[in-house]
């Protein structure tokens, strides 16, 4: 039976990107891999909407979280985490992990931290020289105002950092425009590649933040990563076949225009939206991300068997983490994915919330998303 992927990431990976990385492995000290990194880091920066430089590495999202904080911080920096989620929990764990000093701003899961909870953060607690915050918490399916909040931290000596893991692509962000030094996004959400790269977009003002960092650190020092990468290269050896694969995927996205690619992500969020709410469901977030569709489990169902059942069904979603277990299910729609994929998520959430004991109408939600496609 075909899996079909429904999870905020990992992700469906296009044929075409999987074929390119088929092909022999190539030697990374060669001009041929110098020439594609050249191309790839070129095809970043426009991704990530930047004038920054975006670095490329060898872990999953949170090394690439771990290196944002090890750059970023000083021994003795005063640190801001938003915890509304596992996400931003992370943050705040690295931190610690650090020994920085770090005062979390809790949010309440499934809605998103306001700029006026970081601006009395900040007038209180003077010394702290990074705020972090979570573009889309995936969690919960939060999103966060990461333009107003920008405009906030603007008036400190604060670097602003965002996990934008599963957001990057899905929603707008505008590094460079909106003040946000770092962004930190993984291989497995919206670029569409299987797990193993972590990325870390760095703005140009940024640099005299990490060249003042003396947080202990070897395989996370940007600065040997900037040093390379001014000659096409990676400090360690790099994951080629990744990198292979990016080059494809990063085409793929080009294509079709960044603007164009959040656009159709919204689009999809919206008939899933329409689709569960046809079918008398609730979205869990107030201020929903379009990157998954969170659900609130209704009243005598039980969460962890319509997991089950979806999977048995080939659709596999999510369920939800710590206090969330049991209570919400997290449909994923990035990737590569599109439309008609949308009616295949609720048609097999039809048919497994029928199966487990929950009466509805059939087919209402497939005609409320083909409602919103065909407006
Ligand atoms: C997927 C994801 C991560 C990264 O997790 P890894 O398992 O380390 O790749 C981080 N933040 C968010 C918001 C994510 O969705």
């Amino acid at each position: 039976m075909k899996t079909r992927l429904f999870t905020p990431g990992p992700v469906m990976v296009p044929e075409k990107v999987m074929l390119k990385m088929a092909e022999p492995i190539i030697h990374h000290r060669t001009p041929e891999y110098e020439s594609l990194f050249a191309d790839v880091n070129v095809k970043l920066k426009k991704f990530f909407m930047t004038e920054g430089e975006v670095f490329t590495l060898a872990s999953s999202g949170t090394g690439a979280m771990e290196a944002a904080v090890v750059n970023i911080l000083a021994k003795g920096d005063k640190a801001v985490a938003v915890r509304g989620g596992k996400f931003g929990e992370r943050w705040y764990e690295i931190c610690k992990a650090y020994g920085v000093e770090t005062i979390a701003i809790d949010v309440e899961w499934g809605r998103a931290v306001t700029p006026e909870q970081i601006k009395k953060v900040l007038d209180g607690n003077p010394g702290v020289k990074a705020v972090f915050t979570t573009q889309s918490e995936t969690s919960t399916g939060v999103l966060t105002d990461l333009k107003a909040i920008g405009e906030v931290i603007k008036k400190y000596d604060v670097a602003l950092v965002t996990d934008a893991v599963s957001g990057l692509g899905a929603h707008e962000l505008l590094p460079d425009k909106w003040g946000i030094d770092m962004v930190v996004s993984g291989s497995q959400k919206t670029i569409m590649l299987p797990p193993g790269l972590g990325f870390i977009c760095v703005l140009k003002d940024t640099w005299s933040r990490i060249e003042r960092s003396n947080l202990p650190k070897y395989y996370w020092d940007l600065k040997k990563y900037k040093k390379s990468i001014e000659k096409n290269q990676n400090p360690f050896t790099p994951p080629v076949t990744l990198l292979v694969g990016l080059n494809e995927s990063l085409d793929i996205i080009l294509a079709e225009g960044i603007e164009n690619m959040w656009a159709r992500q919204a689009l999809v969020a919206k008939a899933m939206r329409a689709g569960i709410k046809a079918l008398g469901l609730n979205l869990f977030p107030k201020d929903p991300s379009n990157v998954l569709t969170t659900i609130s489990i209704p009243e005598g169902i039980d969460g962890g068997a319509l997991v089950k059942t979806l999977k048995k069904n080939g659709i596999f979603p999510a369920g939800g983490q710590d206090q969330l277990k049991g209570k919400i299910i997290r449909i994923g729609h990035i990737g590569y994915l599109d439309e008609y994929d949308v009616f295949a998520a609720l048609s097999g959430l039809e048919m497994s919330l029928k199966a487990i004991g929950y009466s509805f109408s059939s087919g209402e939600s497939l005609k409320a998303a083909q409602q919103v496609m065909s407006e």
